[in-house]
């Protein structure tokens, strides 16, 4: 007998909301533009998801004085790392890389193991500190505001996300201007832009981050169950966005 695979997520699409994308697109420019009006030095934490596509795609195209960086946790998969060059050609932007201290990674796996982060939430989130946390605060260090490719969407933890909010860890106003986006209006944008985007998208991974702590989901699935996926609901969150 033969063994039917179970079929794996794919981006979705929808006709009608392409339709909505003129509105969208012109609310999300007119977003993006007040905030770089209204503070000195922006920043926009890319994780080079879809979303993080679409906003940079705004920034370009209306040549924004906001600066674009990364996290580059030292995990990532070879397919999110190619997207670095893949926007310095579609855009001519370069995004800046934050990297973790390499003293406490070491420290860190000299104490604990290679893979330490599966043993505990609390070993978990001591490496999403060392790897994510602290280099953030170091790539904000210069800002007065930062923007995010969050939606409400996208988990469960994120059903009250404001479109804009204080960020009392860092002291400075933090922007969601994505909040309100559908997964489906995301993914018909960057169709319709012909946008870079990860190729793991087509592998079954509707939500990326390091390759240790990502896997791929089945069609109907929670779009964040392959992220840390031994873990219960609730804990899911790599503490970037308290
Ligand atoms: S997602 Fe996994 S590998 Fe990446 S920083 Fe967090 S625990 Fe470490």
């Amino acid at each position: 007998m033969t063994m039917l695979r179970p079929r794996l997520w794919t981006p979705p699409h929808d006709a009608a909301a392409t339709g909505r994308l003129p509105a969208l697109t012109t609310e999300l420019t007119t977003r993006l533009q007040q905030i770089a009006q209204q503070h000195h030095h922006v920043k926009f934490a890319s994780s080079l998801a879809v979303e993080d596509m679409v906003i940079t795609d705004v920034i370009a195209r209306e040549q924004l004085p906001i600066e674009v960086f990364t996290l580059n946790t030292g995990a990532l998969n070879s397919e999110t790392l190619s997207l670095l060059g893949a926007v310095r050609q579609h855009w001519g932007i370069r995004i800046a890389e934050y990297r973790p201290d390499e003293h406490a990674i070491n420290a860190y796996i000299a104490t604990h193991g290679k893979l330490a982060f599966y043993d505990s939430v609390a070993l978990r989130r001591e490496c999403c500190h060392i790897r994510k946390i602290e280099p953030l605060g170091r790539a904000l260090s210069q800002a007065d505001a930062w923007i995010t490719g969050q939606r409400r969407e996208q988990s469960a933890t994120r059903t009250a996300l404001a479109l804009a909010e204080q960020d009392q860890v860092h002291g400075m106003a933090k922007y969601n201007p994505l909040a309100e986006w559908l997964e489906t209006e995301i993914w018909a944008y960057a169709r319709q832009q012909q946008l870079p985007v990860n190729a793991l998208y087509q592998q079954g991974y509707p939500s990326i981050g390091c390759e240790p702590c990502t896997r791929p989901v089945k069609a109907g699935e929670d779009i964040r169950a392959g992220r840390w996926w031994w873990e219960s609901q609730d804990s899911k969150e790599c503490g970037l966005h308290k």
